[in-house]
């Protein structure tokens, strides 16, 4: 199996906050200690793919109070260390988590062509000024009615689709990850969304582990969403978007489970942003 999404902030040289910064570890042994943890639970490769809003490069993309203090890393200094590990040979690709924000497009598009990745998640984790996903934010759950903020996630998914920027879409349906279920009908959602991707050559959708370990307990995305993206021939990435080593490839059989039980037999590699598919075993 294939680990594509995942973050290496609680770990030196990163840090969430400047002050959360670790010190008087080789950034080397961290790659290793990735690599290792990935090893033992059978995965033959990783991406490692950092939030963007970290990067001093990217600042505009997010730029709201509760990132301020989070951006301070260096794309360049980032890169040269995963493109050292992977010099030393260890299975690390250079990745990113790039957040969709309506409006920002040229920035993300910039930050996309400029640096050499392998691979580029596109994910939603804001409407407008609310962190949906973040328990600092929840209380705005309570104002809101569930079904519409359904409708406002799929929209800004389907601007991200549109913008062509992104190899794969993180956690498709993690507007469910504070466990709100909408109560309408969904069907058209997920359909819209699957034709959208369908609409942009090469581009995937993530199976990810990490809803299991949230409020909701579920993986990312439900079963008929998935179905609908294997209807059209949209092909997946796999991934426990984990920010802890111990979570790397963790419950990938009920990843594979799921995708196996959707048609899928394989998954995608990334090198340069080249596609390959992989035997999911
Ligand atoms: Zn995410
Ligand atoms: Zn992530």
């Amino acid at each position: 199996m294939l680990d594509y999404h995942m973050h290496v902030e609680n770990y030196y040289p990163f840090g969430r906050t400047p002050d959360t910064r670790p010190e008087g570890t080789d950034p080397m042994e961290t790659m290793r200690l990735f690599a290792a943890s990935a090893a033992a639970r059978g995965v033959e490769e990783i991406v490692i793919t950092e939030h963007v809003y970290h990067f001093t490069q990217a600042k505009e993309i997010v730029d709201r109070p509760w990132s301020d203090e989070k951006c301070f890393y260096d794309m360049d200094e980032y890169l040269d260390l995963l493109q050292s590990a992977r010099r030393e040979g260890l299975p690390i690709k250079t990745g990113i988590e790039m957040d969709y924000i309506e409006g920002r497009e040229p920035v993300i598009e910039r930050i996309v062509q400029d640096y050499p990745w392998d691979f580029v998640l596109g994910s939603v984790h804001w409407i407008g000024d609310w962190g949906f996903d973040l328990a600092s934010m929840a209380d705005e759950w309570d104002r809101r009615s569930v079904d519409e903020v359904y409708r406002d996630y799929f929209r800004l998914l389907g601007q991200a689709v549109q913008t062509g920027c992104f190899d794969s879409m993180s956690h498709p349906d993690l507007i469910k990850v504070m466990g709100h279920m909408a109560e309408g009908d969904v069907t058209d959602l997920y359909e819209g969304f699957a034709e959208q991707v369908s609409g942009q050559a090469g581009l995937c959708v993530e199976i990810s582990s990490a809803g299991l370990r949230k409020p909701v307990g579920r993986l990312y995305p439900e079963r008929p969403l998935l179905e609908a993206c294997a209807r059209r021939g949209i092909s997946i990435t796999t991934a426990s978007d984990a920010h802890v080593v111990e979570d790397i490839g963790r419950d990938f059989d009920q990843v594979r489970d799921l995708a196996g039980s959707c048609g899928y037999r394989e998954a995608m590699s990334f090198d340069h942003r080249r596609a390959t598919p992989v035997p999911i075993e």
